[in-house]
């Protein structure tokens, strides 16, 4: 598919053509299609940008990977194929380890899965983020990211069946998370382990996002983009108070605003 370089919404046709792509490729679930789309609707409402309060909670998420003593990315299907390569930089510079770890587990969704996100760090590891890092030292960072999921060993206490599945290495002894599209209970149920969970989900109404400890209203790649140039200047200052209602409320509000726009 060509998509005109001046096409108001060329990024999310080619975020579209992706997940359509590895959903042909094996890597995703029938379902995943359904939930890009759903992140899609949310994104049309925002403007397709960052907001003002959604990088203030990228900034709150990165210094709590920067603090965390044990942190760990979990990436879902969706995840890594949109923003894979981002979450490895992001990983490296936070000292973070990645699990991929997805609703629905198939041996074949895995494997391909696991593949992809070793292509990615092989993709990663030949190009430091910034001019400022040695070549030699990014390899070391983004050699030292654990790639955690192929053999879950551990359960989420709460949850039932292979959603529950994790590694014991990887998210269950993790004090911070950061997933990336989650779902509601899976939220919760890693909330009462005691972690801290940061999300990223465009919806600002799911259970996810009202139950995460801190939630990034932002389409996923363009947000671990972002963090991951953040995370070049390290953590910007000690941990804060954090309300996570206020930024649900300011989420809505700028969708509130697009619709008093139309009605002008
Ligand atoms: P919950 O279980 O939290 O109530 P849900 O069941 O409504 O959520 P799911 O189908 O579990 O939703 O997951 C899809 C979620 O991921 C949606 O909230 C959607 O807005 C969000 N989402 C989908 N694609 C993206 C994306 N690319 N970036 C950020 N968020 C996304
Ligand atoms: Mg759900």
């Amino acid at each position: 598919m060509t998509i005109p370089d001046d096409h108001p919404r060329r990024d999310s046709l080619l975020s579209r053509q992706r997940i359509v792509d590895a959903q042909a490729a094996g890597l995703l679930a029938d379902s995943a299609l359904i939930a890009h789309g759903r992140g899609e609707a949310f994104d049309y409402l925002i403007g397709e940008r960052t907001t003002d309060s959604a990088k203030a909670a990228q900034r709150e998420a990165l210094n709590r990977l920067f603090h965390a003593k044990s942190p760990v990315i979990s990436l879902n299907g969706n995840s890594t194929v949109l923003a894979g390569e981002e979450a490895i930089c992001l990983a490296a510079l936070t000292k973070s380890n990645i699990e991929v770890n997805i609703f629905y587990r198939t041996d074949d969704r895995m494997r391909l899965l696991l593949a992809d996100i070793q292509k990615k760090r092989n993709k990663v590891i030949e190009t430091p983020p910034s001019p400022k890092i040695a070549i030699k030292t990014w390899r070391e960072m983004v050699e030292s990211v654990r790639i955690y999921g192929e053999n879950p060993d551990a359960e989420i206490p709460g949850l039932h069946g292979p959603r529950a599945s994790c590694s014991s290495l990887g998210i269950f002894q993790a004090d911070v998370v950061m997933v990336p599209l989650e779902d509601g209970d899976r939220c919760e149920a890693l909330v009462a382990m005691g972690k801290q969970v940061l999300v990223i989900d465009l919806n600002p109404l799911s259970r996810t996002s009202m139950r995460a400890s801190v939630t990034i209203v932002d389409e996923v790649s363009r947000a671990i983009r972002q963090m991951v140039r953040m995370a070049l200047h390290g953590p910007s200052h000690d941990l804060s108070d954090w309300n996570n209602r206020t930024i649900l409320e300011d989420a809505l509000s700028e969708i509130a605003t697009a619709v008093k726009q139309l009605q002008r």
